[in-house]
């Protein structure tokens, strides 16, 4: 789960790190207000949105007066970046950057271990660096026993800062940051850039904070924080129903009874140079309320131009499957068209009821495969 910059500064300040006074806006007024009220000359603008490369984007603006706070303001909320609009921005004092440095901590798979990885080349460029010379990121593996203790922390400090001044405040710095990150149940806490002012102290001017989802229910103060995007929304009422989804972003919409059967059938579309849409498990049950539900929530995918329907009858026989899809299709009302496989436990008085209804049946798996990646390549 991911937290705006602001709510990630928020944990920051808690753990005793230092990040920039600032004030969360969500509208002109508010901005140009939180501008008198911060009492400074210089101010910087932010939008605060679940992405990064806001200073690319033209996200990040300085000002320095009431009217270029209200022009910045007013032409970064609103704005689009990367898919996400702006409705909230930061108004925070404007630092004397000195120089730029990257810090996080996350979890690594390599070393199965969180690490902390740092580099002198903090900033905007970040990636590139980390593609043309990987070798200006250092990463230091933290034992989850053992923890960071001074000592590492200590050798973690010199590696970024050649300065006594800036080592004995990374110091703590480090430390606090890995107590937030283990004890909040994060998967990353990064600070891009940490900075270094025309004074020597180091400031956080930017927080990114990702959290496990898994151990959201043990951290109500960050599960609060939580606003799911429109297809996290579809997936937490699929848990809610029983089924489970996962929005694949194709154009063929699938609904399988089982895990293994549903990656097969995505596998299938694939081959057969399709695109799923959808990851969908609807379990083992004939029960049409569930076939309306599952086919609700594809059909509020505009992207589906198709529906394939993949049944395994097992324990769930198909002549029962094919009855609850007639009287679930009964209660929709969509001109989606619909292909459909059927095996198992009395597949043959499955597909005889379907006979003459508005459903294409395939005879195969792999036959309604094809069938499906036609009609779809076709609309
Ligand atoms: P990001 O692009 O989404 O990572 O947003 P950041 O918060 O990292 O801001 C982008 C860049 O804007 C930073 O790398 C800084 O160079 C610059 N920036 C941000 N805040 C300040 C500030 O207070 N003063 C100055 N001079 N530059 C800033
Ligand atoms: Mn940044």
């Amino acid at each position: 789960m991911k937290v705006h910059e602001y709510q990630a500064k928020g944990f920051f300040a808690q753990y005793g790190l230092p990040v920039d006074r600032s004030i969360l806006c969500h509208s002109v007024d508010e901005a140009v207000e939180a501008y008198r009220k911060l009492g400074l000359e210089k101010v910087v603008v932010k939008a605060q949105v679940h992405t990064g490369g806001r200073g690319k984007a033209g996200g990040v603006k300085l000002a320095a007066s009431e009217d270029e706070v209200r022009r910045h303001a007013g032409n970064i909320l609103g704005m689009n970046i990367k898919g996400f609009t702006v409705d909230r921005i930061l108004i925070g004092e404007a630092v004397d950057i000195a120089s730029e440095y990257y810090v996080s901590i996350l979890v690594d798979r390599r070393t199965k271990s969180p690490i902390l990885m740092l580099s002198r080349e903090g900033g905007m460029e970040i990636e590139k660096v980390a593609k043309e010379t990987p070798e200006k990121i250092i990463k230091i593996a933290i034992d989850p026993l053992v923890g960071l203790p001074v000592y590492k922390a200590r050798e973690a400090a010199f590696a970024l800062f050649d300065d006594m001044a800036q080592v004995k405040q990374a110091i703590p710095l480090f430390q606090n940051l890995y107590r937030l990150f283990v004890e909040k149940d994060a998967s990353l806490a990064e600070i891009n850039p940490l900075i270094v002012d025309k004074s020597g102290d180091l400031k956080a001017i930017d927080a990114k904070m990702t959290f496990d989802n898994n151990a959201l229910f043990r951290h109500p103060d960050v599960a609060e924080l939580n606003e799911p995007t429109e297809e996290e929304k579809k997936e937490l009422y699929a848990k809610e129903k029983g089924f489970s989804y996962v929005n694949l972003g194709g154009n063929i919409g699938c609904m399988v009874n089982g895990a293994g059967l549903a990656m097969a059938t995505m596998d299938m579309i694939k081959l057969y140079g399709g695109d799923p849409a959808n990851f969908l498990d609807i379990g083992g049950s004939s029960n049409p309320q569930k076939i309306v539900e599952a086919m609700k929530l594809l059909l509020s995918d505009r992207h589906v131009k198709v529906v394939l329907i993949n049944i395994f009858g097992g324990i769930t026989r198909c002549d029962d499957v094919a009855k609850g899809l007639i009287e679930a299709f009964k209660e929709l009302d969509t001109s989606m068209p619909i292909v459909i496989r059927l095996t198992g436990t009395n597949e043959s008085e499955g597909r005889a009821l379907l006979q003459g209804t508005k459903f294409t049946v395939g005879t195969t798996m792999a036959d309604a495969g094809h069938k499906a990646v036609e009609i779809a390549a076709k609309l």
